[in-house]
């Protein structure tokens, strides 16, 4: 005999709510809609019952197989380890039909209500824990805050994060704008995916003073996006967040969200900031007017240790996080337990760890201005940086509102990017042979971790961007990106010297047999 969801509930409910006479499912199971303020509004809050009631309805097994396949519990208490456990289970007990039922009529957000668990592609403990710290380091956990609350969502990849958030609001005949500098798999997906979906792409230099009014001259009545990703990746510009919220407040009026509404009916267009390479310790871009969404590829430096593929994506919008929840149940999966785990491990460092990679960084950026080889440095520290009036702004270097001034110690991140000197070819091949010379920094992509790492960005990740269209973004072919880790400062100098005195000698001729 087949049930359906609703009778299976009613008939639990009609034997355990006595004092309930309705007889259809939603009157007693009723659905949690989750306010803008996170705040739960469910209308009759089921009463659950605790983990010893739930389990002690179950035998305890004697014969040998059912031993093998139960479970057993440690005794309460351990929930006091300091480090929360990681929940490995795809799958919760509920307490019974109705609860089942209720769980599943929700409308999908991030983070469960009381009502608890019910399986881990909807949302899993030890991912809602690392979610909530980063959450709270984006500063959209303050119940104070004009805005009000936000959340975070935590996907298995920077690449779904990206993906997911775009999914959540574009649709065909949509239209998206991204800038011309941006990670190669957002062009790829922009290019690959957005485009034959039906969705218009525009690309604009969202750079310097200009970026907000080169946004505002690519909008448009269907342009549900506006994406930016800043400091960029490899070029390390910047873009003016609260310029860009202006302008499109400006045009399309300040964004008004209603709870329950449907993200991509939005009439403005989501403004969506990709900051990975600073970190919510130096930018924390919800807390700018007129910004929606904040992305971080978290297998970088809030991972910090080159062991995880991670991405969050946190908003104060109750809608767009539904559509985010949805895309994430449905296609792009939520982040692993374990890596859920080290990933909150990781957060636990990073305001010392971003502090030591921008004091090494501004040391190597220097004597990089300083090199013969070099032509030219990209750190927003350096005078020379073309946004360089922009950046003590950006880069917050972990300080809080209302800190003493003096008391903080201005960094401005682990990333410095360089040309090499010469025409294309010479600048191409010199900046390949200084890779291949280093002997502590490791030749290899990603960034944001404990080592440091070097890459060629017009070879490796940026690759699949065309190559006039990376010129234009400032990409040279003889560009050189460096992930400044937290090793000695004097020891990554006098490699990346070396390497760069030895730019236009054959790698190899000067390896020594151990
Ligand atoms: N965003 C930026 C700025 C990145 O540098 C990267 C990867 O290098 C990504 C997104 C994608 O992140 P992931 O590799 O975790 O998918």
């Amino acid at each position: 005999m087949k049930f359906s969801i609703a009778a299976i509930a009613a008939l639990a409910l009609s034997s355990s709510l006595s004092s309930t006479t309705t007889t259809t499912v939603s009157a007693f199971a009723p659905v949690a809609v989750r306010s803008n303020n996170g705040e739960s509004e469910s209308q009759s809050p089921a009463v659950r019952k605790n983990d010893k009631e739930v389990f002690s309805k179950h035998k305890r097994p004697t014969s040998f197989a059912t031993k093998c396949a139960s479970l057993y519990h440690p005794k309460p208490g351990a929930g006091r380890g300091l480090a929360p456990p990681v929940y490995f289970g795809s799958t919760f007990l509920l307490d019974d039909a109705a609860h089942g039922a209720r769980l599943h009529e929700k409308r999908e957000a991030p983070y469960t209500d009381d009502d608890g668990f019910v399986y881990s592609r909807w949302g899993s403990p030890t991912n809602e824990a690392a979610a909530l710290q980063i959450a709270a380091l984006e500063g959209v956990d303050d119940p104070f805050h004009k805005n009000g609350l936000g959340k975070c969502l935590l996907y298995n990849s920077g690449m779904s994060a990206i993906t997911s958030a775009l999914m959540a609001v574009l649709r065909s005949g949509d239209h998206a704008i991204f800038p011309f500098t941006v990670y190669g798999g957002t062009h790829e997906f922009a290019e690959n995916f957005c485009k034959e979906w039906g969705i218009e792409v525009t690309y604009v230099d969202a750079s310097g003073v200009n970026g907000p009014e080169n946004y505002k001259k690519a909008f448009q009545s269907n342009t549900k996006v506006v994406y930016t990703e800043t400091p960029a990746n490899p070029t390390m510009r910047l873009t003016d967040l609260a310029g860009v919220g202006k302008v499109v407040d400006e045009h399309y009026g300040v964004a008004v969200d209603t709870v329950g509404s449907d993200a991509n009916k939005r009439k403005r267009p989501w403004v969506m900031v990709d900051g990975t390479f600073a970190t919510p310790y130096h930018q924390r871009v919800l807390d700018i007017d007129g910004i929606d969404v904040s992305i971080h590829s978290a297998t970088k430096y809030l991972g910090g240790h080159s062991d995880i593929l991670a991405g969050s994506v946190t908003s104060r919008s109750e809608p767009f996080l539904h559509g985010a929840s949805k895309v994430q149940k449905l296609i792009t999966v939520p982040l692993n337990p374990m890596d859920s785990f080290l990933l909150a491990r990781g957060l636990r460092t990073l305001d010392v760890r971003m502090q030591r990679h921008g004091e090494n960084a501004i040391k190597i950026a220097r004597m990089l201005e300083a090199h013969p080889a070099v032509v030219s440095v990209f750190y927003p520290g350096l005078d020379s940086h073309p946004d360089r009036q922009m950046s003590d702004g950006i880069f917050k270097s972990g300080r809080d509102d209302g800190d003493d001034e003096e008391d903080f110690n201005q960094t401005y991140g682990g990333m410095v990017t360089w040309i090499m000197a010469g025409d294309d070819d010479v600048a191409l091949q010199r900046a390949q042979n200084t890779c291949e010379h280093l002997r502590v920094i490791n030749l290899a992509v990603s960034l944001g971790g404990v080592e440091s790492l070097i890459e060629h960005p017009a070879s490796m990740t940026h690759g699949m961007i065309p190559r006039e269209q990376r010129m234009a973004g400032g990409l040279a072919d003889g560009l050189i990106r460096l992930s400044v880790g937290l090793e000695n400062a004097r020891d990554l100098l006098d490699d990346l010297t070396n390497a760069l005195d030895m730019c236009d000698d054959i790698p190899g001729s000067d390896v020594e047999d151990i």
